[in-house]
Parts: structure tokens; C-alpha cells; sequence
């Protein structure tokens, strides 16, 4: 295998996804519209970040943190204990808003307002570990290719939220010219281009007949280990790569009952997703991970 990867770890919580708040088929509009509601009752995540924390520890691996820049707020303390401990902070967006509209892919904000927005959560970001945040994952991997020029304005040096497969296209692109290693996107767009100062890092697919995602989330807790590893390798042996996960998907405790399909969307979590995660991060201790600050551009 001539590829090293990234471990990344999406830190939000049960109600940031989009059938719970900020989509447009939410049933809370806004973040803010849901703390009104529902008060200190809100808080599924601390507990599942300790124990990631502790398992990137005992497979001594530096990851790279997307944090929904709220979280700093309503969780005080957690993020510190993210960065305390040596891992990369990067941005998941202010509130986990999708950017692009999830049916019909146009976009649901000015390149302006996503700057504006995204700018405030880095600076929440970088106040609260001290480093620069240089890292961004669109918000439920909804990604549009304005959004990566915008995100080069405001001073980050990369995206990684592009997953190539043949079972949806989360992006506005046919992503054509994409696969699962790091690259330069061209100007306006997610399609690979020349030299820029910006590099969008895919996530990881495993092809047979298809292209199926590989890189962690909902597939590893549905479709199980063997695919995202066998994935994994694969995607290595054309280059480096990313695998990802939640904390809120080793959660031991039930989630409410708010948004549509939601207890099926959770209905598998908890003890069973951390045996895998355990288990792919053990059968790839021997491959050489790079947190994603660290990953040297002459690669590409
Ligand atoms: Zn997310």
C-alpha cells in the first residue's frame, strides 16, 4: 500500500442532523430554535468524545476534529479537551446548516453569507484550541464547488467532504475527474484541477461493480467493517485517503424520538460501531497516518 490516511472525527450532536434542525425539512429551523425548546437536556455527545478520545490513545493516533463551532457554547470545556490533548481542530460549520439544498443542489446562502458564517466559526474555533483552523467539512457532506473558493478566502487550506460512489452524490459536480486521494479542485468547482493553494481531501471508496463508500459514518455502522476496510486498502493503493467517524455513533444511550426516520436512522449504534471502529483501526496500525495539518502538498 503506497497511501497513508487521515483519521477525522465529526464532532456534533443527535439534534444537528438535518431532520432535526437548520435543513429545509427540519423540524427546528434554526439551532438556537431547538436550545429554546429543549433547555440542558440536549447533551448525547460529551461522553462518546471521551471515550474516542481514549480510543485514538490507545492506537496512538493524532486525528483531525470537524467541530460545529456551537458546540463551544453549549459544551464547555469539550473542545479544550480535544485540543489539550494534541488532536487537529477544524470547522463543521456554525450551526451544521446544509449550504446547498439536499434535493436539488443549488445553493441555499451568497458566497458572502457562507464566508460571513464560516469566518465566525473559525474564530470560535481557533479562540477556544489556540492554533489556527485551517480544515473544513461541509456540513453533511453537502458540498457545493463555491463553497471551496469562498473557503480560500477566508484563509483555510482545505476541504474534506468530496465522497466519489455510485449510491449518491452528495455535491453540485458529476465529480468525473474525482477519486479517493487528495487533489486541487478547479476554480468554481469539484472537478480535479491545476496547482492552487487549496486541496479537497476525498473520502475513501471500495469498487467492485460499484463504487461504495468505505470511509466510516452510517456505512460502517449499516454494511459493517470488512467494506470500509476493504475499502480502506483499496483506496490506499491509489493514494492517500480518509477514514471518518462519530462519537454520537458509539453513544450507549437512546436518542429522542424527534425528526422523521429517526429511530431508524440510530437504530444501530453504541457498543457493536466501537468493536468496529476498534477493529479497523487495528487492522490498519501497521499504515502510516498523517493528521491533516501535517499532510505535505508535494504528494499530491
Ligand atoms: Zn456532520
Amino acid at each position: 500500500m503506497r497511501g497513508s490516511f487521515s483519521v477525522t472525527v465529526d464532532i456534533e450532536d443527535w439534534y444537528h442532523i438535518p431532520s432535526v434542525c437548520s435543513s429545509p425539512y427540519a423540524v427546528y429551523r434554526t439551532v438556537n430554535e431547538f436550545f429554546d425548546k429543549w433547555g440542558d437536556r440536549y447533551d448525547y455527545l460529551t461522553e462518546p468524545t471521551k471515550r474516542s478520545l481514549d480510543i485514538l490513545d490507545e492506537f496512538n493516533i493524532t486525528a483531525t476534529f470537524f467541530v460545529v463551532a456551537d458546540i463551544v457554547e453549549h459544551y464547555p470545556g469539550l473542545v479544550e479537551s480535544i485540543a489539550e490533548r494534541g488532536h487537529e481542530i477544524a470547522c463543521h460549520g456554525l450551526h451544521h446548516a446544509c449550504k446547498i439544498d439536499p434535493e436539488t443542489k443549488e445553493r441555499l446562502m451568497s458566497n458572502e453569507e457562507f464566508e460571513q458564517k464560516t469566518l465566525l466559526a473559525k474564530k470560535i474555533l481557533e479562540k477556544v484550541s489556540g492554533e489556527k483552523v485551517v480544515g473544513y467539512r461541509a456540513p453533511n457532506a453537502f458540498v457545493g464547488g463555491w463553497m471551496l473558493d469562498s473557503l480560500e478566502n477566508i484563509g483555510f487550506k482545505y476541504d474534506s467532504s468530496v465522497s466519489v460512489n455510485s449510491l449518491y452524490n452528495k455535491t453540485d459536480s458529476s465529480l468525473k475527474t474525482v477519486s479517493s486521494f487528495p487533489y486541487y479542485p478547479i476554480e468554481k468547482g469539484l472537478e480535479v484541477g491545476d496547482d492552487r493553494n487549496f486541496i479537497e481531501f476525498p473520502w475513501a471508496y471500495y469498487q467492485n461493480v460499484l463504487k461504495i463508500p468505505a470511509s466510516g459514518g452510517p456505512i460502517l455502522r449499516f454494511l459493517g467493517a470488512p467494506l470500509v476496510l476493504n475499502g480502506l486498502i483499496q483506496s490506499l493503493k491509489r493514494g492517500h485517503t480518509i477514514f471518518y467517524f462519530h462519537p454520537i455513533d458509539i453513544s450507549c444511550t437512546k436518542f429522542p424520538s424527534v425528526g422523521n426516520n429517526r429511530p431508524f436512522y440510530w437504530c444501530m449504534k453504541g457498543k457493536l460501531v466501537e468493536h468496529r471502529i476498534r477493529h479497523v483501526l487495528k487492522s490498519m496500525s501497521d499504515v502510516k497516518k498523517v493528521c491533516l495539518r501535517d499532510y505535505q502538498e508535494d504528494k499530491l
